[in-house]
């Protein structure tokens, strides 16, 4: 029997966790395949610790990881992804957004060949209208400048073939967008649609800030677009320019009219000092990266973990290579 196992990121999910599992188990009860249920705890400060031990006491398959403190939800998948070692990691929200019931279209999938499942949301959105107008034009603007091409409407809820896992691995980027990363991976990739349905309990942890903050490095981080942007701009005023210095040269040389400039003069001032300032600010955004970049710190910490065993299949990245020979 194949395995699976669900990565679950929970941050301040008390109220959500189990509601979640009972809609979760008989799910997985009636599909042929043996599951681990990973919950990462990303540095809850509620009771979700507590829920967490609960479901862990309750049935052998689920398992949780603790990160030290909150790295959020990208590093909080990550971290789930790196401890997975199953035939087939499926990444899930665990605010029951993402409906259990759909798991059997995504195993249907993966069993007729697909390496990558994403989930899209059917047209019938839930959402409020201002993060569905953000999100539209987020993605529109994004597949404009990224090189690879970001499926749209499809969050953090996908299934992963231990192949795409194991490449994913590779990639240590700090400024991390998964879903930018699944595109640029490759592999077979399968749409699924579901139905987004609301959250159970709480609130959304992304504020507009956090959304605003997470499209900045999601363009920052696949694409040069904006660095090019900036080239062009320059090179463009550095032309009009240009051809307004000959154009005051003439003025002065040939009319002796001096005096009438000032206006063009404000304007070009002003106009020339944005377009520097903006460019600077473009240059100071990819240093930023650079920087973070070059620290090579790890994506999260580990505070403890509790994971069922992984019977059958062994992990790739497992320590039995490096055991005692014989
Ligand atoms: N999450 C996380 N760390 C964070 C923020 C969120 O692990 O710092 C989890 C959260 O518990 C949920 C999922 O990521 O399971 C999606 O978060 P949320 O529902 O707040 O985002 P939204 O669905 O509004 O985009
Ligand atoms: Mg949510």
């Amino acid at each position: 029997m194949k395995s699976i196992d669900i990565v679950v990121p929970a941050f301040n999910e008390e109220g959500c966790l189990e509601p979640f599992y009972e809609r979760l188990r008989p799910v997985l009860d009636g599909l042929p395949y043996r599951f681990r249920v990973l919950i990462v705890d990303d540095g809850s400060d509620d009771h979700t610790p507590e829920v967490c031990e609960r479901l862990v006491a309750r049935d052998p398959r689920v398992g949780v990881l603790r990160l030290s403190r909150n790295f959020g939800h990208q590093a909080a998948l990550t971290a789930g992804l790196d401890q997975a070692g199953a035939d087939a990691v499926i990444t899930m929200d665990a605010d029951l957004q993402h409906p259990p019931e759909a798991l059997p279209d995504f195993l249907n999938a993966w069993a007729d060949g697909a390496e990558l499942v994403s989930g899209v949301r059917a047209s019938k959105q839930r959402a409020r209208l201002f993060k569905r107008l953000t999100s539209l034009v987020f993605y529109k603007v994004l597949n404009l400048v990224s090189p690879v091409k970001i499926t749209e409407n499809a969050p953090d809820f996908r299934l992963l073939d231990q192949k795409v896992v194991r490449a994913l691995r590779d990639l240590r980027e700090q400024s991390r967008f998964l879903r930018g990363m699944y595109a640029w991976v490759g592999f077979r990739q399968v749409e699924v649609k579901y139905d987004e349905h609301l959250r159970t309990a709480g609130q959304s942890h992304y504020r507009n800030r956090d959304m605003f903050l997470f499209a900045l490095s999601a363009v920052l981080s696949f694409s040069r677009a904006p660095l090019r942007l900036a080239t062009l701009f320059g090179l463009l005023v550095s032309g009009l320019a240009f051809a307004f210095g000959v154009y005051a040269l003439i003025q002065n040389l040939v009319f002796h009219e001096v005096i009438r400039g000032w206006t063009s003069l404000a304007v070009l001032l002003s106009f020339l000092s944005g377009v520097q300032l903006l460019t600077l600010g473009v240059l100071g955004e990819y240093l930023g990266q650079v920087l973070e970049e070059t620290k090579r710190r790890p994506l999260y910490l580990v505070a403890d973990a509790r994971l069922p065993e992984l019977h059958g299949s062994h992990r790739p990245n497992d320590d039995q290579e490096r055991g005692d020979p014989g």
